[in-house]
């Protein structure tokens, strides 16, 4: 079997390798960061059935993810202004969407890898194609390999996605400024019982304040800002002092339990610009490569992206396997596919955006959880 070269190592790319394993197709990922714990993995995120759930049933893990899950923490709640609550959904233990730790996550996918798949410190810096669907990779430590199939996992900057497309990636109009509150029972419980189990929601047009409770007494906070690309630069994140004032400013007169998770935030605010790709974003056949993941359909944040990377991974492998030693077959079949699903995802997601910090905020999002909720 002809080895496949990955690019990243995050969901999608480990997702990739361990489904190929499972095959019994032999792949290296090349990732750029130095190890394992070279960057902390915090945020919760929620695997859904039909995708993240699906590839991670095919490739023989399930119980491994069963053993991650937060239990409890896909409770929802949406807040007023004021604190007043005005939806509570509890997790209702169905496991349709529970929550797990991406860094859980990609923990158990690496355990799941032959010894050495990993590559570890190796950032591509350019591809050359060679002809013949094969690349020369050149990592910014100097060293080169090459490759016969070649998969970028690499993510929102992906250095793969300029084999195949010049498009790159758009500032949205909205900025997430991310906080932590730790030991919250504790230290911060009039914040800890605003929030709940799950995920807390207080939204108006233009902003919001997007909380989680994460396992082990952890407040992960999200506050979404519609704001100029220009506004979001000119924010001088090395003085976090500053950055809390100046976000809490702008939520003057909002619960002060749910300020407090701006202004009481225990680790310096880090900016989380969103961008997107275009919604219908797609190439045309280029030998020897194709993305996965962010790297192919970036989009904004509205609960899908690690799901879609890993169902992604997933059904490239099926392809693959399907289609021994006609790449091209098996690259063709897995993007007709991949095309019109992230499409109508980035559509979905664009449109979670705008009910989160929409003009109908908060009550785009209230009617959505209701819909969910009747199995809309
Ligand atoms: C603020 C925020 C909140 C989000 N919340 C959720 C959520 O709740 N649920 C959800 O499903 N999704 C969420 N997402 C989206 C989700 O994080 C991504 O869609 C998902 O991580 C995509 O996985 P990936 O493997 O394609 O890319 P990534 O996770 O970005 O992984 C790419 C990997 O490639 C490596 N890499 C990058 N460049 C190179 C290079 N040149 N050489 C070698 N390696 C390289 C990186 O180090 C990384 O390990 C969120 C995104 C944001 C920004």
């Amino acid at each position: 079997m002809t080895p496949v070269t990955i690019i990243g190592g995050g969901l999608g790319g480990l997702m990739l390798a361990r489904a190929l394993h499972v095959q019994g197709i032999p792949s290296t990922i090349y990732e750029s960061e130095a190890s394992p714990e070279a960057r902390t993995q915090g945020g919760q995120l929620d695997i859904h059935t039909y995708y993240g759930q699906l590839a991670l049933a095919d490739a023989g893990l399930t119980d491994q993810f069963r053993a991650i899950i937060h239990e409890g923490g896909a409770a929802s709640r949406v807040l007023a202004q004021d604190g007043t609550v005005l939806l509570d959904e509890p997790d209702d233990g169905q496991d349709t969407r529970p929550e797990v730790l991406r860094g859980d996550l990609r923990r158990i996918l690496r355990e799941s890898l032959p010894e050495g798949t990993i590559q570890w410190g190796k950032k591509l810096a350019s591809v050359t194609a060679l002809g013949q669907g094969k690349h020369e990779l050149t990592f910014t430590d100097g060293t080169r390999v090459t490759s016969d199939i070649l998969v970028g996992a690499d993510g929102a900057w992906s250095k793969v996605r300029p084999l195949l497309t010049d498009v790159k990636p758009a500032y949205t109009g909205t900025t997430y400024v991310e906080t932590y509150l730790y030991d919250v029972d504790a230290r911060h419980p009039a914040t800890a019982a605003a929030v709940g189990d799950g995920g807390m929601f207080s939204l108006s047009p233009g902003k919001g304040i997007s909380a989680h409770r994460e396992a082990g007494a952890v407040l992960h906070t999200y506050v979404q800002l519609s704001c100029p690309e220009d506004w979001a630069d000119s924010v001088d994140f090395a003085d976090p002092v500053a950055v809390r004032t100046l976000v809490a400013a702008k939520f003057d007169g909002w619960a002060p339990e749910l300020t407090a998770l701006i202004t009481d935030g225990e680790t310096a605010p880090v900016s989380r610009k969103i961008y997107a790709l275009p919604d219908n974003h797609r190439w045309d056949r280029v030998p020897g490569v194709t993305l996965i993941g962010d790297a192919a359909h970036l989009m904004p944040p509205a609960g899908e992206g690690a799901n879609l990377a890993m169902f992604d991974a997933a059904e490239l492998a099926k392809a693959i396997a399907a289609n021994p030693g006609d790449v091209e077959a098996a690259f063709t079949a897995y993007e007709t596919a991949m095309f019109p699903r992230s499409h109508q995802e980035a559509v979905d997601a664009q449109e979670v955006m705008d009910l989160c910090i929409g003009e109908r905020a908060p009550f785009g999002l209230i009617e959505f959880f209701t819909q969910v909720g009747q199995g809309a």
